[in-house]
């Protein structure tokens, strides 16, 4: 296997640039991390999940659906001239991705994305490039091609033709790279969260969690909807038409089912009409009613929403809340 240092892996990402739209982590002035393009700012590979959502790179916060303009004609954007190449995501980020591949091809497919998505070659990035050099979990094929920090050097694994193509083009000083030892260590990470979601998942099958529960944990919320807006799995949108002298602009935006207005009627009815049934929303939606509709949780543990939640009520947080209230039945669920 290849293995690249810091610096030929920079190298070799410019290196793309003529033929590709290349997206990494990079410092923006401000100081965050972020995934952009490798002129608006440097390169900063090492420090764990980005906070932003990496899947906006496909579904934006704010994009043109399409322009009206006055013959009854419509115009949408073109594809992008050139491939994508978005290093970046995490293994459970990954797992993200993969849901909202399906959740946009599904029925009605959705163009929009799968413009930017269809051909777009994705990186993951592993390994010991935790924030605090810790180890973040392989993804082992969820992606084209993984690039697995060591603690010194990317170790480079490439799971599609696409992949490997590019793997072909890189240079470096060092091949031979095994991945064994960190493919152990990556297995033998805990999953204790993932067990926690299960739990929380089982008691709102089976309506164990009573109304009270919600009406507490809604209380805390503060509707600022941090916690839709770095999820990876979430794909609410509004719809607005903006006006221009030659045209009619659909765009579409983030929505978030935390807002009052999320699923409110005309006439003014809302099925969503307090914090405690959003906030069951929003936990019942990931854990419950995607797992009957996809046969899966939609909840990949990205860590975003908990990181994010001003008052604590992320969903790995509502979730132990829930469990450790409810032991008994859900000793009784798992028993
Ligand atoms: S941890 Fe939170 S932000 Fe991440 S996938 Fe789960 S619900 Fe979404
Ligand atoms: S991040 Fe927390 S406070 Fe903000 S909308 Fe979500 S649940 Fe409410």
């Amino acid at each position: 296997m290849k293995a690249l240092t810091q610096t030929e892996l920079e190298t070799f990402l410019h290196a793309l640039q003529p033929a590709w739209d290349v997206r990494a982590p990079i410092r923006l002035s401000d100081g965050t991390r972020a995934l952009g393009r490798l002129e608006e700012g440097p390169l900063a590979l090492l420090g764990g999940r980005i906070p932003r959502k990496p899947t906006d790179v496909f579904f934006a916060q704010q994009e043109k659906v399409f322009d009206a303009l006055p013959d009854g004609s419509f115009r949408q954007e073109e594809p992008p001239q050139k491939p994508l190449f978005v290093l970046g995501f995490t293994a459970e980020d990954l797992e993200c991705l993969e849901f909202i591949d399906r959740f946009f091809s599904s029925g009605f497919a959705d163009d929009i994305y799968l413009r930017k998505r269809s051909g777009a070659v994705i990186g993951g990035l592993t390994g010991k490039c935790g924030s605090a050099g810790e180890l973040l979990r392989i993804a082992g094929g969820t992606c084209d091609l993984e690039l697995v920090f060591d603690g010194e050097r990317f170790i480079v694994a490439a799971y599609s033709e696409a992949g490997e193509k590019l793997e072909a083009a890189m240079t470096c000083a060092e091949s031979g790279a095994s991945l064994e030892d960190l493919r152990r260590a990556s297995e033998a990470l805990p999953q204790d969260n993932r067990r926690l979601l299960e739990q929380a998942s089982a008691l709102l099958i089976a309506e164990r969690v009573p109304d009270a529960f919600w009406a507490e944990i809604g209380e805390r919320c503060i509707a600022c909807t941090g916690c839709n807006l770095v999820c990876p799995t979430c794909t609410c949108f509004g719809v607005q038409d903006w006006r221009y002298p030659t045209h009619i602009e659909r765009s579409r935006m983030w929505d978030s089912c935390q807002l009052d207005a999320f699923m409110r009627e005309a006439s003014g009815h809302n099925p969503l009409g307090s914090e405690a049934l959003r906030t069951r929303r929003r936990i019942h939606h990931k854990l419950a009613a995607d797992l009957r509709r996809w046969g899966h949780l939609t909840c990949y543990l990205c860590g975003r929403c908990d990181t994010t939640c001003p008052t604590g009520i992320g969903i790995v947080a509502v979730a132990r809340e829930m469990v450790a209230r409810h032991a008994g039945e859900t000793a009784r669920l798992q028993g």
